[in-house]
């Protein structure tokens, strides 16, 4: 077998795929690993004055860990990430901090925090620039096609072609390269748009996360360093559109009242977005010479803010099967390590996708006696001292 161009070429500089990048390149520095990142659009750090985007994610200490393992962490804190310390979870029949609130506290555990609130874009382009002064060669181009052989895998990239030992399709939840490997499956649409948005809060939010299930679908209002909150309200579509085609002072009456004022007026400070919810999970997440992580592998819903740090989970275990071939001097896109990782991260995808799922289900099933039972479901988990225990080691862990 000749030399191919690259050990590892990986398809797709989001978060997960720049992650990935920058953890095998500081992981495998000394073993020489030879990793290309193909990302079409531009990853530019914003400018400090610029305003902060709406799309940001709830990132757990895991994530921080990762982030800051390839020293990327620093570079965020120009975008000021937000940590939250409590997260409170209430039904829309019940008052917010009643008995019937499920609670998560940083202190109780010891901790400083449950996690932080980053932009998207800071953090991909965090760690495109890790990437790359590790040594991760840049292709700005996308991926068009790809030949997946035993002997090893070309990827073709329009005006060129590379040669590789491995590929990972980190394209995102419609993943091309998905299909190009001939993996398939598409998600599954929830009938359900999340709108996003900054508001502009009449009461401090204090650091804590909170999340009111309505009727509809729930509704999170996300601390921000410069004292706003992020809202991610998740409802049927035609509602979505009805509210997005309204002026900032209906909107914010509307938010207002369906946080049941629990920070008192909420004004729109940002852009209003809407994006359509979907449930995945990639009925294999490997084949010969080719690996999914992170959105192009699953998809869930954000109730519970996991999607990205999921991926994370798959790029450490990734990396580790990686490291671990390298090692023992074996090829890094072997059946044995690439099935490994497959199973494991498909097994844990598959029981966190369907957790959130049965969470969405029972809270926007309008049948009465699951009205009456939910109401007190998540004082019941308050109570249970070991299920939180399990959800807050979630929360923290990723
Ligand atoms: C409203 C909302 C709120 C959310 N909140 C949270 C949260 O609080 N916490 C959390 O953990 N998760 C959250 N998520 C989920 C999270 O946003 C996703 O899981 C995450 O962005 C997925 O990252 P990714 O890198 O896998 O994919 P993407 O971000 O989709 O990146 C894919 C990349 O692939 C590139 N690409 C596409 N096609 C090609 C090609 N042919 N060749 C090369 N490159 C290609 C794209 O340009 C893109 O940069 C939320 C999601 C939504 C919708």
């Amino acid at each position: 077998m000749s030399r191919p161009d690259f050990d590892v070429v990986i398809g797709g500089g989001g978060m997960v795929g720049a992650a990935l990048a920058a953890l095998l390149a500081s992981r495998c520095h000394a073993s020489g690993l030879r990793i290309a990142l193909i990302e079409p659009r531009p990853a530019l750090m914003p400018l400090p004055q610029e305003p902060l985007d709406v799309r940001v994610s709830a990132v757990s200490r895991a994530g921080q860990q990762l982030l800051t393992e390839v020293a990327a962490w620093p570079l965020l804190q120009a975008r000021s990430p937000a940590p939250y310390e409590r997260m409170m979870v209430w039904d829309a029949q019940e008052v917010a901090g009643g008995p019937n609130t499920l609670i998560f506290d940083a202190a109780e555990l010891g901790e400083p925090d449950l996690g932080h609130l980053i932009e998207n874009r800071a953090v991909a382009a965090a760690l495109i620039e890790r990437a790359i002064a590790l040594g991760v060669t840049l292709l700005r181009t996308p991926v068009m096609g790809l030949h997946l052989d035993r002997e090893m895998a070309t990827v073709d990239l329009g005006e060129r072609q590379v040669t590789t030992s491995l590929v990972v399709a980190a394209d995102g939840a419609h993943s091309p390269m998905r299909h190009l490997a001939g993996l398939g499956g598409e998600p599954l649409p929830y009938p359900q748009t999340a709108l996003v948005t900054h508001l502009r809060a009449e009461k401090s939010h204090g650091g804590v996360a909170r999340q009111r299930f309505l009727a509809g679908g729930p509704l999170a209002l996300l601390p921000l360093a410069d004292g706003r909150v992020s809202l991610v309200w998740s409802l049927p579509p035609a509602e979505a559109d009805a509210l997005l085609l309204l002026d900032d002072a209906a909107f914010g009456a509307a938010v207002t009242a369906a946080s049941d004022q629990v920070l008192g007026r909420l004004a729109v400070a940002a852009e209003r977005c809407g994006f359509p919810l979907r449930r995945f999970n990639a009925a294999h997440y490997a084949t010969t010479r080719l690996v999914l992580v992170g959105d192009a592998a699953h998809a869930v819903h954000p109730l519970a803010g996991q999607g990205v740090n999921q991926g994370f989970l798959d790029v450490l275990a990734l990396s580790a099967e990686i490291v671990a071939a390298r090692a023992a001097g074996a090829d890094i896109g072997d059946p044995g390590p690439l099935g490994r990782y497959a199973r494991a991260r498909r097994a844990d995808n598959a029981l966190f996708g369907a957790a959130f799922d049965t969470i969405y289900r029972v809270y926007t099933d309008d049948r009465d006696l699951v009205r009456r039972g939910r109401r007190v479901l998540l004082g019941l988990a308050q109570r249970l001292g070991p299920l939180k225990q399990h959800l807050v080691a979630r929360a923290l862990l990723g």
